[in-house]
């Protein structure tokens, strides 16, 4: 059982799944981490986003794994930890133009596709329910206004005590939208039996709960045949 979770930046999606998998026992898959990661290592590599054969020597080099435990889901690259550094402000500008690549989708959708084998897993990201797992039984796409978004992001990024204000989220976020929803490779697009979920007004648990609720109706459809 795949449920695919899209949305765009700020939407509720990474929590929300986080906190699906824990009470279903699923696999979770960020895989914005992932292409977070990726960003990192190219912003280390100090490589030039047109030199492609570069890139793909760098992809070809570089390890990305996630580790669970209670409440975290920890992201390491080459075998350190940067759950925390992927979301710094430099990697969060630069990450929606390193998606637009389509040598680094092609890179990381299989790993994405590998993480799944034989699992039930709940993935979040931009392109799950089109690209990575159109066969997924369940796939949300998750809205919310944009003024709500930046409020979220805000508050995140203050709680990690990254120093930003509200008109920066917003015209990040902005960005990120645009450039992620008018790209050519696997834009961020409602997939046409998807169930969009507008979480504006609703509460975290809100929202939690009406996203298991739908996965409980499918598995008795399934089950049925
Ligand atoms: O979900 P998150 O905000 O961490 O994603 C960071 C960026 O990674 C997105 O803005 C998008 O550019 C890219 N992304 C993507 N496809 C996915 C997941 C994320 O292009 N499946």
């Amino acid at each position: 059982m795949i449920i695919a979770i899209d949305g765009p930046a700020g939407s509720g999606k990474s929590t929300t799944a986080k906190a699906i998998a824990h009470k279903l026992g699923l696999k979770f898959i960020d895989t914005g981490a992932m292409y977070r990661a990726i960003t990192l290592k190219f912003i280390q590599s100090d490589v030039d986003l047109s030199d492609i054969d570069k890139l793909k020597k760098i992809l070809g080099e570089t390890r990305i794994d996630f580790k669970e435990s209670e409440d975290q889901l920890s992201v390491y690259m080459d075998g350190v930890d940067v759950t925390e550094s992927i979301r710094s402000k430099e990697v969060t500008e630069l990450v929606s133009q390193v998606s637009v690549i389509p040598e680094v989708r092609n890179a990381l959708v299989p790993v994405q596709r590998k993480l799944a084998e034989g699992e039930d897993v709940v993935a979040e990201g931009r392109d799950i329910g089109t690209v990575v797992f159109p066969e997924a039984e369940l796939k949300i796409f998750m809205v919310a206004s944009e003024t709500e978004r930046a409020k979220r992001r805000l508050k995140e990024m203050q709680e990690k005590r990254i120093k930003i204000d509200y008109e920066e989220v917003q015209e990040s976020i902005k960005m990120r939208d645009t450039i992620d929803s008018t790209r050519v490779h696997s834009p961020l697009t409602k997939a046409p039996d998807a169930v969009e979920v507008d979480t504006t007004n609703l509460t975290f648990e809100e929202q939690v709960n009406l996203i298991i609720t739908l996965y409980k109706s499918r598995a008795a459809v399934n089950f049925k045949g």
